[in-house]
This record gives C-alpha cells, structure tokens and sequence, in this order.
C-alpha cells in the first residue's frame, strides 16, 4: 500500500508540472490532492461523486465546494476528456470507440452487449510490448502506458454514448498488458469499485494479464477484482511460442502465484483465457494436460476461437473441435465456457484492436519484466 507521504511527493511533483488531472485519483490520491490544497480529505468523495456519478467536469458547477475552493481548483486542477475520433456499431450491437489521447495517439475502447449484462472492454497502454504471435495489437507496437485518467476516460465517454446502467462489467481486455502499467491500472480498478466512484463490485472488474508473475503476486492486498489469465497453452514449450514472456515467466512459477491471489477468499476463481489456435494447441492431449495443470485450482477456462487479422500466423479451430475440448475439460471436472465472437465486422473482437500508434518503439517487453 502507498504511505500517504508517498502520495503528497507524488502531488507536489505533479504540481510543479502544471494542473493534476483528478480523472484517474482513487480516493486515498484524491483526498491527498485536497489535503495539499489545505483541504479536509472528505472532499475527496464530494469530487469524485460530481465526477463518476454526476459527470459534471465542470468545476464552476459543484456547487457543494465554497467559492474560493472552486477558484483553486480551476487554477490547479482539471477534469478532461479525450475526443472521440470514431464510433461504430458492429450488426451484433457491439460498439467500438476510437479514441485520440491529447498525443495523437489512438486506443480503443469496445463495449459488449448481452441480455444480461454489457461489458465494457478498456485499453490500458497504446499498443503493447509482449509480442504474443497470435495478437494483432502485439504485431502493432508499442508507444507508452496510459495515465489513469486516460483510462478511466474510457469508461466515462461509452457512459455516454451508453443508457444509463449500460455497462455492469468492466475487463482490462482491450489494448495492452494492463500488469505493466501496474499503478494507473490498480488505481482505475480502485475508482471502478469505489462507492464514491462507479460502484462496481469487484467480481465485474477483470484484469487480464499476460502472466507477469511478480506483478501477479504484488496484486493480492492492493486490490480484489477478478483476474483472468492468459494462458493458450498447457505446457511451457507451447506457451514460449505463443506467449514470449514465459521463457522468464514459466507456468511453474505462473501458476501458484495466481492459486495465491485467490487462496483464501471463498467463491473465486481464476478464469484462465485460451485462444484456440487449428492444429496448434486445441487436440485433446492439450486439453487433458490443461485439466492436469490446473488441478486443485478453483478455475473457469474460457476458450476463445481466434480471430483472425491481416497477417495472421494461425487460422481458427473449428466449432467442432472448440466443443469437443470443452466437454474433456468438463469431463475433466472443469468449468469451461466458449467466448462468442462478436463485433468482428468492426474489428472489435478480443486480439483485433490496434488504435493508432505515433512513433511506435516496435520493442518487445524486456522479458525480466
Ligand atoms: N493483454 C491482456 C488483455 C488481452 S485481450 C492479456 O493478454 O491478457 C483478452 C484476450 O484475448 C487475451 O487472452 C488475449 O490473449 C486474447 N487474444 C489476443 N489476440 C487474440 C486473437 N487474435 N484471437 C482471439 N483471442 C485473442
Ligand atoms: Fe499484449 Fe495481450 Fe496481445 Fe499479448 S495478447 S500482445 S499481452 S494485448
């Protein structure tokens, strides 16, 4: 947990750099940036209702804070959204945001339509540095991680364009390995839950990961909302193909340091994420060694068909085959669903998103990362 000493350093430096952004502030960061201000620390929850619950952006209009402290607020803060450059609809409803940060770079924000619930699926840097071989934002490169407010930003432009009570779930699915933008993703998860923020409950917020294991382990005690693993492979010498980050991060390690972050808590699971690849990693050894591997762990498997982008190395498992690894996993005693495609006419499906990158570096994670 950060001290709250740790919390000032970070607002007066921030201070020195111009207006601090109170977008992406969880509450401790928020209640230190009043406190700076010589303010008592409750207005924190006074800011971030105008702003997650009654999207007034507009620091004239909250009307519960005095004057003078409104006058300070215009001088030292701000509360912006990024433009929306695109917006589309897919046939199947699903809607997708292109939206251009104040850099000119471009990330994409995708929300899900169901009968019972609406997902909205946020990117958390621009681009991404892992490589995986079967991922079109990882083709694309990488330029930067996104702030908090960038990220919280998303949420706020699809409730707009969204009824009220659209969106039940958010998932840290969209562009990017949201573990290596560790702070600004942990505060997000923190305004996302926040009774004063959005008020989501922390299984309906989901952090996707590539597997970084140190940041997996760093989780547990920051924070609480789902965490869904990508795996695609039951054995190293597979998943080194697919995923590069686990030649340093091998499933040995991976494994019980997700088991970790839900030992303990009664009712969760890990949902581990498996892109079927045709001929790659979906014969029914691959499911039988992934019943193996996952043994003893509270689990949902959630197989995802591949969808294919220009470029593409790998083709799409056939339905057939999609079924037939699902039932050994369930014969296996393990809960597995398949992901339905959706919003691929718009490029919106999981692995199609690319934005926009200025100036990618094209670098590759350091894989010690
Ligand atoms: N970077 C995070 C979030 C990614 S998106 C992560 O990797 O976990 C959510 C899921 O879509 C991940 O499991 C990812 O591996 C998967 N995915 C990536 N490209 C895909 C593609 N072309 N087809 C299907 N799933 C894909
Ligand atoms: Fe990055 Fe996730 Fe794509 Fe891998 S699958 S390249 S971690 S966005």
């Amino acid at each position: 947990m950060r001290s709250a000493a740790a919390d000032h350093e970070a607002f007066h430096a921030a201070r020195r750099e111009g207006p601090v952004e109170l977008l992406g502030l969880d509450r401790p960061r928020m209640a230190a940036f009043f406190e700076s201000l010589g303010e008592k620390r409750f207005r924190a929850r006074q800011m971030m209702q105008w702003l997650h619950q009654r999207h007034v952006y507009d620091f004239t209009e909250m009307t519960d804070l005095s004057k003078a402290l409104r006058q300070r607020l215009q001088e030292r803060a701000r509360a912006t959204l990024p433009e929306v450059a695109a917006d589309q609809q897919a046939s199947d409803g699903t809607r997708k945001w292109v939206i251009r940060l104040a850099d000119g770079n471009c990330v994409e924000t995708v929300y899900i339509p169901e009968p019972k619930r609406g997902t909205l699926c946020v990117s958390s840097q621009v681009g991404c540095p892992m490589g995986c071989t079967f991922c079109a934002t990882g083709d694309a490169g990488f330029a930067r991680n996104l702030s908090a407010a960038e990220i919280v930003a998303q949420v706020h432009i699809a409730r707009r364009h969204l009824a009220e009570g659209a969106i039940t779930n958010v998932v840290f699915m969209g562009m990017g390995e949201p573990l290596l933008n560790f702070d600004p993703v942990i505060s997000t998860a923190r305004v996302l839950t926040d009774d004063y923020g959005f008020v989501l409950s922390k299984r309906r917020v989901t952090i996707s990961t590539s597997g970084i294991v140190r940041a997996v382990e760093r989780l547990r005690g920051l924070t609480d909302v789902s965490l869904a693993v990508s795996l695609h492979a039951p054995n190293n010498e597979l998943r080194n193909q697919l995923v590069p980050l686990n030649r340093k991060h091998p499933l040995e390690r991976l494994i019980p340091a997700c088991h970790a972050y839900i030992e303990g808590k009664p009712h969760r699971r890990i949902t581990w994420e498996y892109t079927m690849l045709d001929g790659v990693n979906d014969q029914d050894q691959h499911a039988r060694e992934l019943a193996q591997l996952l043994r003893g762990i509270p689990s949902k498997v959630n197989l995802i068909p591949f969808n294919p982008y220009p470029g593409a190395r790998y083709g799409r498992s056939p339905d057939q085959r999609v079924r037939r690894f699902a039932d050994l996993l369930l014969e296996k005693g393990l809960t597995a669903t398949i992901r339905e495609t959706r919003g691929d006419d718009i490029d919106g499906a999981c692995g199609q998103l690319v934005g926009e990158i200025q100036d990618p570096r094209g670098s590759r994670v350091a894989a010690s990362a």
